[in-house]
C-alpha cells in the first residue's frame, strides 16, 4: 500500500542509486529497533565430518523477520549494518545468543552435544577496542570455555592493520579459534596466513561450485591447493556451499574433512540441530 506507492514514485523520477540509498537509510533505522523488538533470530547450519558423517559443529547465521518485509536476507542488511555501525550492537547480540544456545545444548545433551559454535564477526567489531573483553564476558556469563567458540572473519576484515592483529592475537591467546571465511576470494590469502593466527580455512562456495565442472580447471585447482595448504599448515579445511553428493565426495577425496551446504543440511532452528546431535552415527554423508 503506502510502501508500494512510495517505491513506485521513487522509481518514476529518481535514478536507481538514489533509490537504493533511501531504501538503505530506512532499512538502517528499522534495523535499529529490530533487536529490542525481537525481530532477529539465529539459524544454525550444521558442519559435518565428511568421513564419518557426524555433526561436527554449527555456524550461527543471523535472520531478520521484518514485520512487513518478511524475511530480509543477511546479504541485504549486514552491509547496511556495517556502514552505519549498527553491526557492533547487532554482532554483540549474535555472539551472546549463539553462546547461550551452545551452553543450553551442552547442558541438555552433555557429551552428545557439539563442542563448538562458529560466529561470523565483521571488521567493525574487530576494530572495537572492547571486543576482547566482550568475548571474555560472554564466555564467562554463558559458562563456555574459549575452545567452544570459533570466530569467522573474512580476509578483507583482517588486512586492517595493527589493532585488528592485536585483537586476533589476544583472542587466539585465550584459546578462541579463528576461521578465515570465504577463503580464496580475497587478495592476499597466503601472506595473511603468516600474519595472523588462523586455525580454520573455509573454502568459498564459488570454488566448490566449480569442482565438478570438467571445463573449470582453475576453481578445481584452488580447491585442491587450499586443502593441501591446510594440511601443511596443520589447519582445518572446511568446504562451504556443498550442493550435490558428487561435490561432497570429490571434496572428501581432495582431503576436506569438514563440509557444509544445502546437500548436507540447510540452516536450521535449534530444535532440528538437537535432533542431529542425538541421532546415532550414520553412514558417511559423502559415500
Ligand atoms: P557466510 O558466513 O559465508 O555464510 C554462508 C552462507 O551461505 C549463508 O548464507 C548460508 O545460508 C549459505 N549457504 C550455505 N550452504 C549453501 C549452499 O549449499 N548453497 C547456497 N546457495 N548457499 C549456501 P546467509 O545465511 O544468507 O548469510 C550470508 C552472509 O551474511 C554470510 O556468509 C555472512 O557473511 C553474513 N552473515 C550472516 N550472519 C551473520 C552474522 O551474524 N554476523 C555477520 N557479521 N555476518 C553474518
Ligand atoms: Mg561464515
Ligand atoms: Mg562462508
Ligand atoms: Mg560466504
Amino acid at each position: 500500500e503506502a510502501k508500494a506507492a512510495g517505491k513506485a514514485s521513487w522509481a518514476r523520477f529518481e535514478p536507481r542509486m538514489r533509490h537504493e540509498v533511501v531504501n538503505h537509510a530506512r532499512l538502517g533505522s528499522e534495523l535499529h529497533n529490530a533487536i529490542i523488538r525481537h525481530e532477529l533470530y539465529l539459524a544454525y547450519q550444521p558442519v559435518f565430518d565428511l568421513v564419518t558423517g557426524r555433526l561436527a559443529c554449527v555456524e550461527a547465521l543471523v535472520r531478520w523477520n521484518h514485520p512487513t518485509r518478511g524475511n530480509v536476507p543477511p546479504n541485504d542488511f549486514i552491509p547496511v549494518a556495517e556502514r552505519s555501525g549498527l553491526i557492533v550492537p547487532l554482532g554483540s547480540w549474535v555472539l551472546r545468543e549463539a553462546c547461550t544456545q551452545l551452553a543450553a545444548w551442552r547442558a541438555e545433551y552433555g557429551d552428545a552435544a557439539i563442542g563448538s559454535i562458529n560466529v561470523n564477526v565483521a571488521a567493525r567489531q574487530l576494530r572495537d577496542p572492547g571486543f576482547v573483553d566482550e568475548v571474555t564476558a560472554v564466555l564467562a556469563d554463558t559458562g563456555l570455555v574459549p575452545a567452544n567458540l570459533v570466530l569467522e572473519v573474512t580476509e578483507s576484515s583482517v588486512v586492517d592493520g595493527r589493532q585488528v592483529r592485536d585483537t586476533l592475537e589476544a583472542l587466539h591467546g585465550l584459546g578462541v579459534r579463528l576461521a578465515l571465511d570465504d577463503f580464496g576470494t580475497g587478495q592476499s590469502s597466503l601472506s595473511l596466513l603468516r600474519a595472523f593466527p588462523v586455525d580454520v580455512l573455509k573454502l568459498d562456495k564459488s570454488f566448490v561450485d566449480g569442482i565438478c565442472d570438467g571445463e573449470d580447471r582453475g576453481r578445481l585447482a584452488v580447491a585442491a591447493a587450499v586443502s593441501q595448504l591446510a594440511e601443511y599448515l596443520d589447519l582445518y579445511a572446511v568446504a562451504e556451499g556443498i550442493e550435490t553428493a558428487e561435490q561432497a565426495e570429490r571434496l572428501r577425496r581432495m582431503g576436506y574433512r569438514l563440509g557444509q551446504g544445502y546437500h548436507l543440511a540447510k540452516p536450521l532452528p535449534p530444535g532440528e540441530v538437537a535432533v542431529l546431535m542425538t541421532r546415532p552415527a550414520t553412514a558417511p554423508v559423502a559415500a
